[in-house]
């Protein structure tokens, strides 16, 4: 069967088929309204003893949105709306609890999913889907609880509500399977927190897996198969096998410092979108956040963005959860292909050449204020610095830094805690700021190179397009020259210089960012051990010589070839 990769990697276990308790809830007239609304009363109560007791068994490896989902359940056993217009149904309509409690959560379900342009709300809704039915199964005497399985399994369900899946034991599940489900819905991002594979939308799974199969879910060709045979199995222990040895040799990386043989240092950090992952980032050894992307934050709103009290709060549990490590947030990038309803950006010919990221900001006070407002208040709680995205010329820079500075004496007059020397940087992504490099290194503290917006506005080649992907290749030679001459400009100036483009976590061109004395590489969070193993397999001394031949190729293919030779001579000469 095939599916969505919602978290890539393979697994082989035994099917477990968590499906929620049937319970058919039949409309009845009831003769004593008071004492209904005293069973309600009731069971509102154990449910909020159960969700308590749910929170209270997990352990902390716990993602912190699981928690936050648990605590909105709790409160939406108080909110005097939606417990209102039950008890309102009750009383109204003198009708059973359980039946009232559907109406009502139906209605408040459909408010929810009527928001159709946006995906994080709708899947909210499935967590008002989980507390009715926990409701409801209280009512009527049901037990929600269900038996796991003593071996390792496979979780397969429609789409797992969060209280079911944060009693699943960590150590057993090894892979989810959804029929339905979205990229931001629970089971996904926890199973990306606990780095175990999940596909969703595997239409059918339901109806072919019985409980106890052997499950073979492979999410990296994006198949899953029910009782595979032999030479799948096979296949499977082999990946799992070197899966297995290579995690094993990376954790020695975990702890080590990102230093060449020869002690040149080169920092590994991760790229993040939510406050939840910061946790993993420290478990992994990232050595700090060199790109927080806030936009997620914006595409979760449907009609406003969201408040600075809301932003503060998100950074501010970044920051604290990475301690001391550095945390880059990168102010709203929005356009291009990341639209967000309500902004009005307006009709355009060519979004990525258009009103996008700080150009829409610098427009837009009441959204680019409270959001600098936000960064530099999370300044007081822990490491952060704030870089803008997309500056193309030194005067975007310097209107840009003039918002910093009024929101700076803004809350200084209110007395608000912030960071008044908060580092400030920008994103290396345009051909025009790399032309201008050395001017705008005078403004900023550090820059950041994207190299995946730097490709694509470099060589005219749209990002997203498979068939021009020799263009955007990591590979070509004028974009290690472009980034070569953006690293020297930053060393004259005495600045920091990160990448955090996908081309951080490409192993072969580690030794060209070391040779290059690029301070960071922020990559995605499963890359950071492996980035920090390659870097301390390398001499920068070779590098230098290295990267010096390959400044002097003509074509992608010639670097990729220099690149693999010099890697596996390096790879014998570690061994
Ligand atoms: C980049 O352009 O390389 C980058 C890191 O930003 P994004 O991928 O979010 O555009
Ligand atoms: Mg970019």
């Amino acid at each position: 069967m095939r599916g969505i990769i919602a978290a890539p990697g393979m697994a082989m276990a035994s099917a477990h088929l968590v499906s929620e308790p049937e319970i058919n809830v039949r409309k009845r007239e009831i003769s004593d309204v008071l004492e209904e609304l005293e069973r309600l009363r009731c069971a509102l109560a154990e449910c909020s003893s159960q969700i308590e007791g749910i929170m209270d068994s997990m352990d902390g490896s716990v993602d912190p949105q699981t928690i936050e989902i648990l605590d909105f359940q709790l409160l939406l056993l108080e909110d005097t709306d939606f417990i209102g217009e039950i008890d309102s149904i009750v009383t109204g309509q003198s009708i059973n609890a359980e039946y009232a409690v559907k109406s009502a959560s139906e209605n408040y379900m459909s408010k929810l999913n009527n928001i159709t342009d946006n995906d994080y709300l709708r899947e909210r809704a499935a967590d008002v889907a989980d507390l009715s039915q926990r409701l409801i199964a209280v009512l009527s005497g049901v037990d929600m609880e269900i038996a796991e399985p003593d071996e390792p399994y496979i979780a397969i369900g429609r789409d797992i509500a969060v209280s079911r899946v944060a009693v699943l034991d960590r150590d057993k599940l090894k892979g989810i399977i959804l029929e339905s489900g979205g990229v931001t819905s629970h089971c996904v991002i926890l199973s990306r927190s606990l780095g175990i594979p999940c596909m969703i939308r595997t239409q059918g799974i339901l109806g072919l897996a019985n409980q106890g199969d052997t499950i073979l879910l492979d999410a990296v060709s994006g198949e899953v198969i029910i009782n595979p045979d032999l030479v799948r199995v096979q296949a499977y222990n082999d990946y799992a096998h070197k899966e297995e040895a290579k995690k094993t040799m990376l954790k020695e990386y975990v702890n080590r410092k990102s230093m060449s043989l020869d002690g040149a240092e080169m920092k590994v950090y991760a790229n993040i979108t939510m406050s939840s992952e910061a946790e993993n980032v420290v478990h992994q050894g990232g050595e700090g956040v060199g790109l927080f992307r806030s936009e997620l934050l914006f595409m979760a709103q449907t009609v406003t963005p969201p408040s600075e009290e809301t932003q503060y709060a998100e950074y501010s549990k970044t920051a604290k959860a990475l301690g001391d490590r550095p945390l880059v947030i990168r102010t709203l990038d929005i356009g291009g292909d990341k639209l967000i309803s309500y902004m009005d950006i307006g009709e355009e010919e060519n979004p990525f050449l258009g009103y996008r990221a700080i150009r829409y900001c610098l427009d837009h006070p009441e959204i680019f204020k409270p959001q600098i407002s936000a960064i530099m208040r999370a300044g007081a709680d822990g490491n952060v610095w704030m870089m803008f995205p997309m500056i193309t010329c030194v005067d975007e820079l310097i209107k840009a830094k003039q918002f910093v500075e009024q929101v700076g004496l803004d809350l200084r007059e209110k007395g608000i805690p912030y960071d008044p020397n908060i580092k400030i940087g920008m994103m290396m992504e345009t051909p025009a700021a790399a032309m201008d490099a050395t001017i705008l290194a005078k403004e900023v503290d550090f820059f950041s190179i994207g190299t995946n917006d730097l490709a694509q506005y470099l060589f005219a080649a749209d990002r997203a397009n498979s068939k021009l992907s020799y263009l955007n290749s990591p590979f070509q030679p004028a974009l290690l020259r472009i980034i070569n001459r953006i690293s020297k400009a930053a060393a004259e100036a005495g600045i920091e210089v990160d990448i955090c483009g996908q081309a951080a976590e490409v192993e072969a061109l580690t030794p060209i960012w070391l040779a290059m004395g690029i301070t960071n590489l922020s990559v995605s969070i499963p890359c950071v051990t492996s980035v920090r193993k390659r870097i301390c397999q390398l001499d920068k001394a070779d590098c230098v010589g290295l990267l010096e031949v390959v400044l002097n190729l003509e074509t992608a293919d010639e670097v990729e070839k220099v690149l693999i030779r010099f890697a596996e001579r390096n790879i014998i000469h570690d061994n």
